[in-house]
């Protein structure tokens, strides 16, 4: 039926005193509308499913934390878990709380934490929205010493769960005690900053790509090290847009 005659058609039965009729057209095209309409509820109810999923895998893993053996913890004020965006696709991991962090229970709030938010804020990456971080020790170690092995080794395999949960496409270890413990090297972060490196963990089935950089703290004691971090920035920003994860 052509326009025309679909005009004289409909003119026919307002004619008559017929205002609403319904054809099998408008019938399929109805039950297709409904059908979007449940697919999009669906998706963004299994979206929801999957947050609300790792927002409770989180926690879980945050009791078993807290409930771990540790000689920091006794010592501690707070267990400090993480900050930022747990959906975000950019995972960041000291090395242990200082005091700042202690007092507030989470990590980087002190002035290495102002420092990190400042250079990554260069490559418009926000805390709030574009990256996760965490750290290798949980709990203050005294005096912000270093911590030791047995120390790294009660925490590492929750560190590994943490990494897992997050999923996420880029790790940036910073400073030597996070390097060296996810990425099975003896060598110090001179060394290894600037180079590419894979995070694996046959476990989980995990390969993700990794990109280690200064621990904010070494540049506020060595301020002329910047130079580097800049180099390092680049370096996240590029992988940033390459995987369009901003
Ligand atoms: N240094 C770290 O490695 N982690 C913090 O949370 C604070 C300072």
């Amino acid at each position: 039926m052509n326009v025309k005659n679909i005009k004289s058609f409909i003119e026919f039965y307002e004619s008559l005193g017929v205002s609403t009729f319904l054809t099998q057209l408008e019938r399929s095209s109805i039950s297709h509308k409904s059908l979007k309409i449940e697919k999009i509820k669906e998706k963004s109810s299994n979206d929801k499913h999957f947050l609300d999923d790792k927002a409770a895998k989180l926690s879980i893993l945050k009791k078993k934390i807290e409930q771990t053996e540790c000689g920091l913890k006794d010592i501690a004020s707070n267990l400090v878990f993480s900050d930022g965006n747990y959906n975000a696709k950019i995972m960041l991991i000291g090395e242990a709380p200082g005091a700042e962090e202690d007092k507030d229970g989470k990590p980087f709030v002190g002035e290495a934490g102002k420092l990190l938010d400042k250079m990554l804020d260069c490559i418009y990456l926000k805390r709030s929205k574009n990256f996760y971080i965490t750290n290798i020790i949980f709990w203050r170690p005294p005096g912000n010493r270093i911590p030791n092995n047995q120390e790294i080794n009660i925490c590492l395999p929750f560190v590994k769960e943490h990494i897992n949960i997050i999923n996420p496409q880029l790790i940036i270890p910073l400073g030597n005690i996070a390097a060296r413990s996810l990425l099975n090297t003896d060598q110090g972060i001179t060394k290894i900053r600037g180079k590419n490196f894979f995070y694996v963990d046959y476990e989980n089935n995990l390969k993700i790509e990794t990109i280690p950089i200064f621990h904010p703290a070494y540049l506020l004691r060595n301020p002329i090290e910047k130079k580097y971090m800049w180099e390092d920035l680049k370096k996240i920003y590029k992988f940033t847009k390459e995987r369009k994860i901003l």
